[in-house]
């Protein structure tokens, strides 16, 4: 059997980013340290975490007065800001800056008077935060059929932003739907989706042109997971996100030649080489590795942990 690893796959830097603010906040301010939502969406990640004396909470109302506060990579809105401010918390806001762009954009054009349109998933914590960045209403759409269905006059000042992690030929059709039914849009075309979600896509299309399977190593609420697992869908091949290597079923790639195995911006690649391990049962395999990009991007850390002397002091914004 071949086992084909996409170039690039697995951790972005945004999720490097909030798992170092996570861990290096352990160091520095010790356990336990309180993270409202899963950091990232990955239970691996999470399990990890939890055993340095990480505890994952769903609000802000569980985390004791005083206690050191993250906010996971997905952001959050302004009302949980204000409401860790107004309780005194320390705060580490571990917000991917690429999210933090479309929160930007998103309270500019509100400024600008535009009328602001979201592409994104209902439900997906990083558009709830984005959803929660102004106080004018925000019209949430996924589809093109959601365009035509928008009660808004043809005339109407309107602006769009995207979720980071959508499929990028989705989302392009969406946006030529938004042009063609408003005279004044303006929006980020598809520069909102950040750049690992795109070379994630672009190395998984050049993948199924020559595999037999595609194996997703992704957790089932990661958006950036399922959009690779649909691509292979789209190829006519039998797609699987596979959470770890004990949610592989081997009866899926049993008569394979070829697996194609790739893995989202959440996924650690630990879990890639269980999987391959995993492979291993049902036939003598070779790795080899696609020709891909070779990503050098990284984020800063928040202040109080470049600076081994400064300390948490209530609620940043
Ligand atoms: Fe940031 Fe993109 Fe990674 Fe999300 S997937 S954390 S937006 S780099």
């Amino acid at each position: 059997m071949r086992v084909v690893l996409a170039q690039p796959r697995g951790f972005c830097a945004g999720v490097v980013r909030a798992i170092d603010i996570v861990e290096k906040s352990i160091e520095k301010f010790g356990a336990p340290v309180y993270v409202r939502h899963e950091i990232v969406h990955n239970r691996t990640v999470v399990s990890g975490l939890e055993a340095k004396g990480a505890h994952f909470v769903d609000e802000l109302d569980q985390i004791p007065d005083g206690a050191v506060t993250i906010f996971s990579a997905h952001g959050v809105s302004r009302a949980v800001v204000e409401a860790a401010r107004g309780r005194g918390l320390p705060v580490l806001d571990a917000t991917c800056p690429l999210v933090s762009k479309v929160h930007s954009q998103s309270r500019h054009y509100v400024e600008q008077g535009r009328t602001l349109i979201l592409i994104g998933h209902a439900g997906h914590p990083e558009v709830e935060g984005t959803l929660g960045q102004v106080d004018a209403p925000v019209r949430l759409i996924s589809t093109p059929a959601d365009v035509e269905s928008l009660d808004l006059p043809r005339d109407t000042p309107v602006a769009y932003v995207t979720q980071t992690t959508l499929s990028v030929d989705e989302t392009r059709e969406v946006i030529a739907s938004l042009k063609a039914r408003f005279d004044d849009l303006v929006g980020p075309n598809l520069s909102d989706i950040c750049y690992a979600t795109q070379f994630r896509q672009q190395a998984v299309r050049k993948l199924c042109e020559s595999v037999d399977v595609l194996l997703v190593v992704g957790a089932a609420n990661s958006s950036n997971s399922n959009r690779l697992r649909e691509i292979g869908v789209e190829f006519g091949l039998p797609s699987y996100l596979i959470a770890d290597a004990h949610s592989l079923d081997l009866d899926w790639v049993r008569d394979k030649a070829t697996v194609g195995l790739t893995a989202g911006a959440s996924a650690p690649e630990t879990v890639v080489l269980e999987v391959i391990e995993a492979l291993r049962q049902v036939a003598d395999v070779e790795v080899t590795q696609m020709d891909g990009v070779e990503e050098n991007i990284s984020f800063r850390l928040p202040p109080e942990l470049r600076h081994p002397d400064d300390q948490l002091v209530g609620a940043e914004a």
